[in-house]
């Protein structure tokens, strides 16, 4: 593949997944299958390692001439640590440990957060039923067909069916709850979100 043209800056606590969405995207790529594909493979096992620090996709977007030290920090952030206690694998964020177990491994967006066009990082915990910033239940499948959201065949948040997800149903909910875990993780309070 020849050089990406662009390469993208990461948003407050944007998600890893959204990072690598914007930058398939910008470069002119369908989906992450294309991107994959146009990459050599870039080993999308699954949701969870497609976003670790050291990843494939963490280390193409940190090896590009294009993006200086700033940048680089910025991306770093944004892709987790692998980490091992007691024998458990975490993903190691910014302030907090997640166990792994924690981690979704099917996607689920929040209609008014792909407006904007990036995906705060509480969606990819399945713990996250309600977008903290929204207050929007997050949807795990096309309001259309119904099928799972394959993460792999997002075409610009457009489903297989062609459905452009941001055109769901928006389903507010008391998010509050949602809210408190968001500060604790930004905060970095552990014991908070103790699991
Ligand atoms: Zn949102
Ligand atoms: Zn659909």
């Amino acid at each position: 593949m020849s050089r990406l043209h662009f390469i993208p800056t990461p948003y407050k606590d944007e998600s890893a997944l959204s990072l690598i969405y914007r930058c398939a995207t910008k470069n002119g790529f369908k989906n992450l299958a294309d991107f994959s594909f146009a990459c050599g493979g870039l080993h999308f096992s699954s949701l969870g390692l497609a976003q670790f620090h050291g990843g494939i996709v963490h280390r193409i977007l940190r090896s590009d001439p294009l993006v200086d030290d700033e940048q680089m920090a910025a991306i770093d952030l944004a892709f987790p640590n692998l980490v091992r206690i007691t024998g458990e694998n975490f993903a190691q964020f910014k302030k907090i440990k997640i166990h792994h177990s924690l981690l979704r491994t099917n996607l689920a967006l929040c209609p008014e957060c792909i407006k904007n066009g990036h995906l705060n990082v509480m969606h990819t915990f399945s713990f996250t039923e309600i977008c903290p910033i929204h207050g929007n239940i997050l949807i795990t499948q096309c309001p259309e067909c119904k099928k799972t959201l394959d993460w792999t065949h997002l075409d610009d948040f457009h489903c297989r069916c062609s459905f452009d997800l941001r055109s769901s149903p928006l389903n507010l909910a008391d998010d509050s709850c949602s809210r408190m875990v968001y500060e604790a993780f930004c905060s970095g309070d552990q014991l908070f979100l103790i699991v």
